[in-house]
């Protein structure tokens, strides 16, 4: 097979040049451009391409690869909106994604927010390189006795919960499907209008969808506590990011920490330092000292890179041989 990897960083050619020295009969071209309609060219003469998170994989792209003779689309995340799905069946283009990778690794980041914006990692590091070893606006509370509300509790969430729970925590949990491992811990699920008013730290690991397209908007705000600590490192659109600067110049918000942001297609993944930021909304956000954001890093751990990998070589590896794809994705329209 002839893969195409769009989109491809250091760590991307690494641990994918590694789980494919299992099938040397492949061949893998590395862009680092993004998928465009434009650069879908590069695709001509591959058997697949294997795209990332802020690749587009539209009607019009899909046709080129079609035309090109592409067959496979491989996904290395689990999300897949940035795919026409009814445009790849249409064209005969099976898609294949990642549907788990270490939920650890996300969920360890979101508690490593909470924990930093609480007690400050991030202002005190740059303090005591400063030789400042003043306490003042340093202080924390104990997560300990808290109220924390988790929203979605699929294999991040649960995760989560385990995790927080061993805090000494009253974990409330709100999901559309109830797992039983979030009791099992001692969490109690709660409709999200009773999680919200009552939770100090809520951490949203739901998926983006038209239901959950600004779960967090001026509405579910005014509902929160005073000072809430709001943590996101699901899906940017979980969060009407304009409403949520209102709740932090009103107070109302406390700590904000973000691992997504809905613009982040046009800001994440590369080194911008040396240009001045387009986008004012994610300006005034980095100007809150209560703010806290990192660049969708929250995957971003050596296990989660091998498992990406592997599943990702052993999906090509089936479908080069015509046997069943465990992780393909299908339209349901
Ligand atoms: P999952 O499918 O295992 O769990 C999602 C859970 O959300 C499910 O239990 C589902 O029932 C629940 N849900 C669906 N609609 C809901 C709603 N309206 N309200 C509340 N809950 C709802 O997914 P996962 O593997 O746990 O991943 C969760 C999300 O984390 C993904 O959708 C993805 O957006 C995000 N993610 C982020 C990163 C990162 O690096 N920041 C990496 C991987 C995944």
């Amino acid at each position: 097979m002839r893969i195409a990897c769009f989109d491809s960083k250091r760590h991307d050619r690494e641990f994918l040049s590694r789980a494919a020295s299992t099938r040397p009969e492949d061949q893998w071209v590395f862009f680092e451009n993004r998928l465009t309609i434009e650069s879908a060219e590069q695709s001509r003469g591959f058997d697949a391409v294997c795209v990332f998170v802020h690749d587009s994989l539209d009607r019009a792209t899909i046709a080129k690869f079609a035309g090109f003779g592409v067959k496979l689309i491989a996904l290395r995340c689990a999300g897949f909106n940035n795919v026409d799905l009814p445009a790849a069946e249409e064209f005969g283009l099976r898609v294949v994604r990642v549907p788990a990778y270490s939920p650890h690794a996300v969920a360890e980041h979101a508690v490593g927010m909470i924990l930093s914006l609480n007690r400050r990692f991030h202002r005190a590091y740059h303090r005591v390189r400063d030789s400042n070893f003043a306490l003042e606006g340093l202080l924390g509370f104990d997560v300990h006795g808290k109220t924390v509300g988790v929203i979605g509790t699929g294999k991040i969430g649960e995760v989560f919960c385990r995790i927080i729970a061993g805090f000494g925590v009253q974990l409330l949990a709100y999901d559309v499907h109830p797992h039983p491992g979030v009791e099992q811990v001692g969490g109690k699920y709660v409709p999200l209008d009773e999680l919200l008013q009552v939770a100090d730290i809520i951490s949203l690991h739901c998926p983006l969808l038209e239901s959950t397209h600004h779960l967090i908007n001026d509405d579910a705000i005014a509902r929160m506590k005073q000072g809430v600590m709001l943590i996101n490192t699901s899906r940017g659109a979980l969060v009407d990011t304009e409403a949520v600067i209102r709740g932090l110049k009103s107070g109302k918000i406390g700590y904000l920490g973000l691992d997504v942001y809905e613009e982040e297609e046009n800001l994440f993944f590369e080194d911008r330092s040396t240009e001045v930021l387009q986008d004012d909304v994610f300006a005034r956000l980095l100007t809150f000292p209560n703010v806290l954001v990192t660049a969708h890093q929250a995957f971003f751990t050596q296990q989660a890179l091998e498992q990406i990998a592997q599943t990702t070589i052993t999906s090509i590896g089936a479908f080069a041989r015509g046997e069943p794809l465990a992780f393909e994705i299908k339209s349901t329209s």
